[in-house]
């Protein structure tokens, strides 16, 4: 039987590549694989995407050692630069970008004693406040970086969107690309400051490097679309099996909490799908889930193992049925939707028990 499997479509990942080349066709592009490719599996994924990009960004520095031991070569940006002074001798020895947003990495760098130069991109703060050189920071740092011998130039400058995503901010993230151009002005070196919104959304972000995340899996970072919205294809496919089937009354009360009660006699079916997998507890009675071409919805909470759906008073399901969580047949941002968070957290959270299977 077919317990839960997390199926992984190269060629979706191909054809959204292709969408986004045929957006961005004047620059470069950043693949994102952290977080293990979205949960995606980080060397399937960079293998996968390759021919088709210039480089690649990860989180962690062991993400991108890891896709070097695997025989990664194109560029691997670190978007948060390093955590320890002591691992500036590995940006060198594995060949990794850094970003470089503060004034502690900055010394680290200066004061490594290296190989071979590293590359460096300058990572300013133009509105997130999360990380980035503050705009009183920006002209020694960029000095400094161009003067140390650590540093291959030219000097790259990076930087990140805060809301580009979010509809109601337009003119807080027009302020943002316009600072960010207005720092470039100084700056002969490369230029990186699209993610995906940036990328489906805002023309005027598109550098000669875009950094594209979500869109690569498939999945829209607007809330209320979906990635077919624009023609992207769900990379994940989320399925499983039913493992039982059972008649209930009226009134029967289902589930931990008898969180949901039968409101007629039906059919019960459990997936084999549960929290434990990566499906939210948080998703409410009524969430899709697709059996036998149709879509029926979750009754009761959500177990570490399995969950119910109300398969309806006629339902001809058996166990061993197919069950998809969510893919082409229910689009993650739905799921996501209903249970309050985004779909970039539920594909990042499948955990390690899941079956992956790629097509
Ligand atoms: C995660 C991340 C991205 C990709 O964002 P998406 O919304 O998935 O495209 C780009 N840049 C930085 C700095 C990130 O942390």
């Amino acid at each position: 039987m077919n317990v839960v499997t997390a199926q992984i479509n190269r060629q979706a990942l191909i054809h959204n590549i292709q969408v986004i080349k045929s957006l961005v066709p004047d620059s470069k592009i950043v693949a994102v694989v952290k977080a293990n490719g979205y949960g995606h599996g980080l060397y399937l994924v960079a293998n996968t995407l390759d021919p088709y990009v210039d480089a690649f960004a990860a989180a962690r520095i062991s993400e991108a050692i890891s896709l070097r031991d695997r025989g990664i070569k194109k560029p691997i940006i670190l978007l948060e630069g390093f955590y320890e002074p002591s691992d500036v001798p590995l940006l060198a020895k594995y060949d990794l970008d850094t970003a470089v947003h503060d004034m502690e990495q900055l010394e680290a760098i200066e004061q490594a004693e290296l190989v071979s130069p590293v590359r460096c991109w300058l990572k300013i703060d133009i509105g997130m406040h999360r990380l980035g050189a503050a705009p009183d920071e920006i002209a020694e740092m960029k000095v400094r970086l161009e003067q140390c011998v650590n540093v291959q130039k030219p000097l790259g400058l990076i930087s990140h969107l805060s809301v580009a995503d979010t509809p109601s901010e337009y003119a807080y993230n027009e302020e943002q690309i316009a600072y960010f151009f207005k720092v470039a002005e100084g700056f002969n070196g490369p230029l990186c400051l699209a993610n995906s919104a940036g990328i489906l959304r805002w023309p005027k972000s598109h550098t000669d490097w875009v950094r594209p995340g979500v869109i690569l899996y498939g999945i829209s970072p607007f809330t209320g679309k979906t990635g077919s919205d624009f023609n992207l294809e769900p990379v994940m496919t989320l399925k499983s099996s039913l493992i039982a089937v059972r008649k209930v009354k009226r009134g029967a009360k289902v589930g931990y909490g008898a969180a949901w009660t039968a409101p007629r006699d039906t059919v019960i079916g459990i997936v084999a799908t549960g929290y434990g997998d990566g499906y939210p507890r948080t998703a409410p009675n009524g969430t899709p889930v697709w059996v036998n071409g149709r879509l029926v919805p979750t009754a009761g909470h959500v177990c570490m193992d399995m969950l119910f759906v109300d398969l309806g008073p006629n339902a001809n399901d058996k166990v061993g049925d197919k069950a998809v969580l969510w893919g082409k047949e229910v689009p993650v941002e739905r799921v996501a939707e209903l249970c309050g968070t985004i779909p970039y957290e539920l594909v990042c959270r499948i955990m390690p028990r899941v079956n992956v299977e790629t097509l």
